[in-house]
């Protein structure tokens, strides 16, 4: 049997004749940029999100970058301006701040949730911080609750990067709907999936949301009218038509992907391995099964050997990546185990029962 980490041919195929019509149609229109798709994608998206205001960009990076754009073009951060982000998170985060001209400042996380621990935060910030960058790593929302308590202490913005939590829930609001805005991406591998690159703000801020169809389109709203620095930054017209093929299903797979989850929480049993932290709440989607091992590389040539693909998510903590040298005197040893440790199983709809019995049967032989 072989069990790749995730096969995206396979995910998408029930899709194949609906994407198909999509394209049919596309081709047809002639129209090929911001037009039917993605207004109605950004409708729906917006619906989904419970939010005011959904703008389709170019993926995700883009997403939180231009929210930090907007934020300095309406001079509520000005270039400098610190902001808190989690030190264990994707690069894409940070990259996004520094992208703005603002400054990263990472905080350790909270070993059981892998998100931003508030208590480490509060004691990072100092009087130029501005901001908070709630990432929810692996599809679990942050503690969005004691998050805000910081924000409203210090007068911070909330902003979360939303690229790996699509539908995720806390009392009652879902991811998107808990920051001042939110970023997400549809990169093919992410819970809702374009074929391509693709990305959304969400925000309930109207002025904000004005200001970032403005900042996505050469920063004019009237063509051939420029009223910002602006960027090319669109969602796609067809790849908006394929999300919005796969958006009525964003719940369905979440939930297949969640009776896996129970499954591994409750079979895998074995003493060398950490499963994760859930608390059986919605607010966790598992974009990723991320596990902990001491010796990670021989439990992934042991899985390898068995068939089993798996992926680390992530190996190299940002502050020791060569790209960000002014982070490298930093230690974190939270996020520096955790980069040590993780392992990501496969997880996704597309597992067969038989697939997922392999998995867990190697997991416990190990
Ligand atoms: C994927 C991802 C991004 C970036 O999204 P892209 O569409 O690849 O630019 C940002 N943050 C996190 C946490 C991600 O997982």
């Amino acid at each position: 049997m072989k069990i790749p980490f995730l096969d995206l041919k396979k995910l998408n195929k029930p899709y194949e004749s609906r994407f198909q019509e999509k394209f049919t149609t596309f081709l047809d229109s002639g129209w090929y940029i911001l037009g039917n798709e993605v207004r109605t994608f950004e409708a729906g998206f917006a619906n989904y999100c419970g939010v005011k205001h959904c703008i389709g960009v170019g993926n995700g990076l883009d997403a939180l970058t231009l929210i930090f754009k907007a934020y300095i073009a309406l001079g509520k951060l000005q270039k400098g301006d610190g902001v808190l982000v989690p030190a264990n998170t994707y690069i894409a985060s940070i990259l996004a701040i520094l992208q703005a001209e603002l400054v990263p400042i990472l905080v350790e996380p909270e070993l059981e949730t892998y998100n931003i621990d508030p208590l480490e935060a509060e004691k990072q910030r100092t009087e130029t911080t501005k901001a908070i960058l709630a990432v929810h790593l692996y599809g679990q929302l942050s503690d969005m609750v004691r998050i805000h308590k910081l924000a409203e202490k210090y007068n911070l913005l909330v902003i979360e990067d939303a690229a790996q939590a699509h539908g995720a829930v806390l009392n009652g609001r879902k991811a998107g709907n808990w920051g001042d805005a939110a970023g997400f991406s549809f990169y093919p591998g992410k819970n809702l999936g374009a074929l391509g690159d693709a990305g959304a703000i969400t925000t309930n801020d109207s002025e904000l949301a004005k200001i970032l169809y403005s900042l996505r389109n050469y920063g004019s709203e009237i063509k051939y009218v420029n009223d910002h620095i602006g960027y090319n930054s669109r969602l796609d017209e067809f790849q908006a038509g394929i999300l919005n093929v796969k958006l009525p299903d964003a719940d369905v797979e979440a939930t297949e992907r969640k009776s896996i989850v129970k499954r591994y929480l409750s079979e895998i049993q074995n003493p060398k391995i950490a499963l994760p932290y859930y608390d059986f709440s919605e607010n966790h989607v598992f974009h990723l099964f991320v596990i902990r091992t001491e010796n990670r590389e021989a439990l992934a040539g042991y899985l390898e050997e068995k068939g089993i693909g798996t992926l680390i998510h992530y190996p190299i903590p940002p502050h020791q990546q060569k790209a960000l040298p002014q982070f490298h005197g930093l230690s974190f040893p939270i996020t520096e185990k955790i980069h040590r440790e993780v392992l990501s199983l496969p997880l996704n709809s597309t597992l067969t029962t038989a697939e997922v019995d392999a998995i867990i049967l190697a997991l416990n032989n190990y």
